[in-house]
């Protein structure tokens, strides 16, 4: 049994990886955007804040990935903002698009359903394409093999803080694998099965599941002492990760057997449930990381640092509105995962 001084989520970033802005030490690490050419605008938006807060100090590379060819002007635009190198790549169709096995009329039902109750992109199927390829391919794409370690950002996010830490250089010293902001409860018509099935996914591989891991912050007990799945998930839009862990062969395992059961397509599986499962199943809780450090904002939700790093950081943002704060959150769940650990 490991006992922590200090549970993980409130220990600040040990002060050896705020010294590395000014050293040429750096991670393999890379920085992923899925735009589509239409996003030009958020894309753009998002990497001036992202190189204003943090890459133009560190100069990590770009990767930006798309399921058609990139436009010259949107590579231009992209170009003239980052501060490093970036490089353009196209999905290949398999990684893609809907494949063959999957009941079209199963599916097109399910969308139409989805459609009428005004699920959020319920009716989409390049939203389901873009859930699938980000749960099991896009760590596999050609242009990110290289690499270890990624920052995935999106078009129209916000950056409200000086991170003057590396990010990669942490996950790769304390031995982290997933990294996030924000964690929420998933909607749940887009996910009924999802829990079902990891279970029986669970059962079936009893050896692949990682020793001390985080699924108790998923699970709530109810009054009747079952224990009822909370749709609790990081929030994939932003994610500083380690490829190895979905590159992982019980990973791989886990997504082929996700796949396999069409959920993706007949229901809208996101990535972001699929990914917390991922990470809650197949690492140790310890090796999940809250960065509260990093001030972020996607659509209308926002984190704002609590504790000296808002300071520290010089934060641009309400912490009041921060969805921390807010009955909503499920940080107290990732809270909790450390509670009995604690050495006072
Ligand atoms: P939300 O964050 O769940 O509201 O979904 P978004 O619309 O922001 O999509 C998530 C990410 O996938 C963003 O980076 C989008 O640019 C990207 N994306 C979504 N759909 C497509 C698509 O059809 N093609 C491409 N190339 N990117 C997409
Ligand atoms: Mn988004």
């Amino acid at each position: 049994v490991k006992i922590w001084t200090e549970p993980p989520y409130k220990t600040p970033i040990p002060e050896k990886y705020y010294h590395t802005a000014n050293t040429t030490r750096r991670a393999n690490a890379v920085i992923v955007m899925l735009a589509r050419n239409s996003d030009i605008d958020g894309a753009e938006s998002s990497i001036v804040q992202f190189e204003t807060t943090f890459n133009r100090k560190f100069g990590y590379p770009y990767v930006f990935l798309n399921d058609v060819p990139f436009t010259e002007e949107f590579k231009r635009r992209m170009q003239g903002v980052v501060s490093s190198s970036a490089q353009f790549g196209l999905i290949p169709e398999s990684h893609w698009q809907q494949p063959s096995w999957i009941n079209e009329e199963k599916a097109s039902r399910a969308r139409d359903k989805m459609g009428a109750r005004h699920v959020p992109f319920g009716t989409s199927v390049s939203y389901r394409n873009m859930c699938r390829f980000y749960s099991g391919f896009f760590f596999r794409h050609p242009l990110l093999l290289p690499y270890r370690y990624y920052w995935r950002l999106e078009p129209d996010v916000e950056f409200f803080c000086d991170v003057e830490f590396d990010p990669f250089l942490f996950m790769k010293g304390e031995n982290k694998k997933y990294g996030f902001t924000i964690s929420l409860p998933d909607d749940r018509t887009t996910i009924r099965t999802l829990r079902r099935n990891v279970r029986e996914f669970v059962d079936k591989n009893p050896d692949l599941i990682s020793p001390d891991n985080a699924v108790p912050m998923l699970l709530d007990t109810r009054k009747n002492g079952m224990k009822e799945y909370n749709r609790c998930h990081f929030w994939s839009n932003f994610e500083i990760g380690d490829f190895d862990l979905w590159r992982s062969e019980p990973y791989m395992k886990f997504f082929e057997f996700l796949d396999s059961r069409g959920g993706f397509y007949y229901e809208r599986w996101g990535d972001a449930p699929v990914h917390t499962f991922g990470a809650a199943l197949f690492a140790r809780k310890d090796q999940i990381h809250f960065f509260n450090e990093i001030g972020y904002q996607h659509g209308a939700i926002a984190h704002c640092p609590e504790g000296p790093a808002f300071t520290r950081g010089k934060c641009r943002c309400s912490q009041a509105a921060s969805i921390d704060r807010k009955p909503l959150s499920c940080l107290s769940r990732y809270d909790a995962l450390f509670e009995g650990d604690v050495l006072v």
